[in-house]
């Protein structure tokens, strides 16, 4: 069966289409500045040298979703010979609240639950059901899946997801910890297990997804205990533009000296601070590398800050889970960052934490960088979000029939 996976954000949306039967990728492409002047769509079809480019107006997402179709039914730039090869399309939805622990055949009940969530979600879920919906319009008949991103943090129990604050915020709002990026920390801690040689029922994994946005997750028996984003994206790591953890007294405190008001002051942790707020420069890592191997001191205090708030949540997760097996670096910056993985895993012998620098040097495959005295293992694996969709969409699909 072939899958199209969709991720849409706001003013864009990725896909990839798959051939499940081998797991192959076909096709993979991304459509910018949706509802906006000068909308692009860039496709590549697997095994052609050249990307292929369509910049034509695209009012929304269903436009943008029309014309994705047509390119992959195209007679040269297509992949498929009619949209009915497609056997069902698997859609990234980033919040499900506490209504979903696992991937769910989307029908109306599920579309109305996820608009329930929006509040809790207001920068990404209605995006994702735009993209549902589009879908819906389009191939009506064709089975779509919802994959959440905080469903893997579901197992979580009420210690680690509470905050301590008025139990009413919880009971009345659903304030508590959700935690993100759930289909990345389950992927990689599946092929830690596979990478140990043990069922992953028997692994205690750190999983630490740096990239853009970062979060680290501790993982007990293949269960999320705990993890560093909280009831949105923005807590936990420094991020490219996002505060990570802060003293709440911190907004009150700036909103009165600076005359914000609260949508100001959100803009400024998620979007204005992180790398980009200490640095000054930019929020992209290879950016501040840059940077700070030049001698901006900003730069050097933005790369020692992140690396030291990985570490902290290595150390927290060690003693939540008395010991790991492994700690699994991923995403942009835990693949290819080889300063930072050393820097992360520097001075840490005590808990057994020993990186390999010759076998760190490394980006790409999954890798084995630990030395071999060290207690815990240590791997760099490459993240696949939208295989994990797939996978959980072919099941879901299958399952029904
Ligand atoms: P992601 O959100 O997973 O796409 O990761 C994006 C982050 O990864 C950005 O901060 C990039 O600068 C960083 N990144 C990507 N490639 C490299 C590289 N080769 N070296 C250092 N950082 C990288």
């Amino acid at each position: 069966m072939k899958v199209l996976v969709i991720n849409c954000g706001s003013s864009s949306l990725k896909y990839q289409l798959l051939d499940m039967d081998g797991e192959k990728l076909l096709a993979v492409g991304l459509v910018d500045r949706i509802g906006i002047d000068r909308s692009m769509l860039t496709h590549e079809k697997v095994g052609n040298e050249f990307k292929y480019k369509l910049g034509v107006p695209m009012k929304d997402h269903k436009e943008a979703i029309g014309h994705v179709l047509a390119t992959l039914v195209d007679a040269e730039q297509g992949v498929i010979k009619d949209m009915s090869e497609i056997g069902a399309v698997g859609h990234r939805v980033v919040h499900a609240g506490e209504k979903y622990s696992a991937s769910v055949v989307i029908d109306d009940d599920v579309i109305k639950a996820l608009e329930e969530c929006t509040e809790l979600a207001p920068l990404h879920n209605p995006p994702n059901l735009l993209g549902i919906n589009a879908c819906k319009e389009l191939m009506p008949t064709t089975p779509m899946v919802g994959v959440f991103d905080t469903a893997f943090h579901q197992t979580m129990h009420p210690d680690a997801f509470m905050y301590a604050l008025p139990y009413a915020y919880y009971e009345k709002y659903g304030v508590r910890r959700y935690g993100f990026h759930g289909t990345s920390h389950k992927y990689v801690a599946n092929i830690a297990a596979d990478m140990l040689g043990k069922p992953i029922e028997q692994t205690k994994i750190i999983t630490c997804h740096l990239g853009n946005g970062g979060s680290v997750t501790a993982i007990n028996g293949g269960k999320s205990i705990d993890t560093s984003m909280g009831f949105t994206p923005l807590e936990g790591l420094i991020m490219g533009t996002r505060a990570g953890d802060i003293d709440s007294a911190i907004v009150g405190f700036v909103q009165g000296k600076e005359g914000l008001k609260t949508k100001e002051m959100m803009d400024i942790l998620n979007k204005k601070s992180g790398l980009l707020g200490i640095s000054g420069i930019s929020s992209d890592n290879r950016d501040i590398r840059e940077a700070a191997e030049q001698g901006q001191p900003r730069a050097q205090l933005a790369l020692k800050m992140f690396s030291r708030k990985v570490k902290f949540y290595i150390g927290a997760y060690m003693a939540m889970l008395n010991g790991a097996d492994a700690i699994v670096f991923t995403a942009g910056i835990g693949e290819n960052d080889v300063n930072m993985r050393r820097e992360i895993c520097a001075n840490l012998y005590h808990l057994g934490i020993k990186l390999d620098d010759e076998s760190n040097d490394t980006r790409g495959d999954a890798t084995v960088i630990s030395a071999p005295d060290s207690k815990v293992k240590l791997f760099l694996i490459p993240t696949n979000e939208e295989l994990m969709i797939a996978r959980d969409t072919i099941e879901l699909v299958d399952a029904k029939k």
